[in-house]
């Protein structure tokens, strides 16, 4: 515990014994935050100025893109907020149940709509906009914008706090904490302040299709309030890559958000032009002829970095007390997966129970709660590099991976009218596990079973 600090940043009143500070104010920073209300005073700190009314996005290149989150993604959230699945419904996201929410264009046919689970579908920045209004409420959270963290304090034994560099004025300060939590998502920067610090550099395993995601938005045209989220994908030619994928999901403001994605020579461009051309080269065309006659209401958005990748902190030796990594700065996944959100909140909640059992002075509490995520995101690795794509980069799909993808191709090929099935395919965060459970295993078809106080420094 840091006995020095009793005022902190921005005049906030220390008024626990101890202190976490979250870097990274996203989806998973909020959500540890959460997690440790009560447990400690929590700073968030956070690069960018975050939006100050509902009009303004987030800066994040991803949030462009369409975001679903899992019906077990959005249970670990209202575990964590509890209240936060109404407020999203009442800014107009819409909860809807898959599959019959949803209709999926596969290369074995159209999925049959049954009711299930519901997956939430709005923006990302409404997603991100609510929990980021309702966490710095909890008891003790405060949140620093427009502060960059930019090293790690200690030894390679234990974490002692970060330096922080306030974007606006160039300040540089030291922020000691008893508890350091990495939320800072895919490109994170810690890997190498551990480094700096005196430890292994982390293993990382990486694999990348080159799929690039391409999204505009478009007004429903009247009379299509209840249109569901619908996906396409084409067939993937043996051995060719991942095809191309259409994704239409209505979110709140009368608005439809269609994302495409595609690889190679079947990648999207940003040239608004030829944006219903791609979604209308997919065999199941529907979603091209949708939009076709659409007004559209934003320019065409890419994003390119949409590797996988897992880093494996918990292999670190010796482990650093006072520090834990969470969410996409872990288990990144390329945007076909759609897991991410899902993840950041099943870590959040790994946090929340080891606190709960441990205590934040436990010095084995990082590395329980980091364990813990490599178990959480196993299954969906594996399944996210279990795609045969041997145009992809680094890691080979491994064996367990194939089977997984093998017997999701042969779900989507005749058992998505399934209840067990359905139920497997939305709770997405242990797909290995739920498929192969018995209730849901289901005969596949031989064709398709061969897919979270300042010193001056
Ligand atoms: C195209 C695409 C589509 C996707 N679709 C889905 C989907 O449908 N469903 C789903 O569940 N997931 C989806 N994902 C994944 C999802 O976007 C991520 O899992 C999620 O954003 C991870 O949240 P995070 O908070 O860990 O990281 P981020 O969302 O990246 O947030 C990190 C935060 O840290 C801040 N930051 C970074 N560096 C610093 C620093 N040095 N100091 C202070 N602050 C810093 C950033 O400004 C940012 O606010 C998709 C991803 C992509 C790329």
């Amino acid at each position: 515990m840091n006995a020095s600090r009793s005022t902190g940043p921005s005049g906030l009143q220390f008024t626990h014994p101890f202190l976490a500070v979250v870097l990274g104010g996203g989806f998973t920073g909020m959500l540890a935050a959460a997690a440790l209300s009560g447990y400690a005073e929590v700073i968030v700190v956070e690069r960018e100025r975050l939006p100050r009314t509902p009009a303004l996005p987030t800066d994040l290149p991803q949030a462009r893109h369409a975001h679903l989150l899992s019906a077990d993604g959005a249970r670990a959230v209202e575990s964590l907020l509890p209240g936060v699945s109404e407020r999203w419904l009442a800014e107009g996201a819409r909860a809807l149940p898959l599959p019959s929410g949803a209709s999926g264009a596969a290369p074995q046919g159209w999925s049959v709509r049954r009711p299930a689970q519901c997956v939430i579908a709005c923006s990302r920045d409404l997603l991100d906009r609510v929990v980021r209004e309702q966490v710095p409420a909890l008891d003790g959270v405060g949140v620093l914008d427009a502060t960059e963290a930019e090293g790690l304090t200690g030894t390679a034994e234990h974490v002692t706090g970060v330096r922080i560099r306030d974007t606006v004025t160039g300040r540089v300060r030291r922020l000691d904490a008893d508890l350091v939590v990495d939320a800072t998502g895919r490109h994170s920067t810690t890997p190498d302040r551990l480094v700096q610090l005196g430890l292994p550099a982390v293993a990382e395993e990486r694999t990348d299709p080159g799929i690039v995601s391409a999204t505009r938005i478009f007004r429903a045209p009247p009379g299509a309030p209840n249109c569901p989220v619908i996906t396409a994908r084409s067939v993937p030619e043996e051995h060719a890559g991942p095809g191309r994928t259409a994704t239409l999901v209505p979110i709140e403001g009368g608005r439809w958000l269609v994302t495409l994605t595609g690889a190679g020579a079947d990648r999207p461009g940003e040239h608004a032009d030829r944006f219903v051309p791609f979604a209308r080269r997919i065999p199941q065309c529907v979603i091209g002829d949708l939009i076709a006659d659409a007004e559209p209401l934003s320019e065409v958005h890419l994003a390119r970095d949409t590797a996988s990748r897992l880093r494996r902190f918990e292999q670190l030796r010796p482990w650093p007390t006072g520090f834990v990594a969470l969410g996409g700065a872990v288990a990144a996944f390329a945007p076909d997966y759609g897991q991410g959100l899902s993840i950041a909140a099943h870590s959040a909640l790994a946090l929340r129970q080891a606190l709960r059992r441990r205590g934040l002075d436990d010095p084995g509490l990082a590395r329980t709660v980091q364990q813990s995520l490599a178990r959480i995101a196993q299954a969906p690795w594996t399944d996210a590099t279990g795609r045969p794509l041997p145009a992809a980069a680094g890691a080979r799909p491994s064996a367990a991976g194939r089977f997984v993808r093998g017997a999701v191709n042969g779900v989507l090929g005749t058992a998505l009218g399934r209840s067990p099935v359905c139920r497997a395919y939305v709770d997405v965060v242990k797909p290995a596990a739920r498929f192969t459970r018995p209730s849901a295993s289901v005969p596949v078809p031989a064709a398709a079973a061969a897919r979270r106080k300042p010193a001056d420094h």
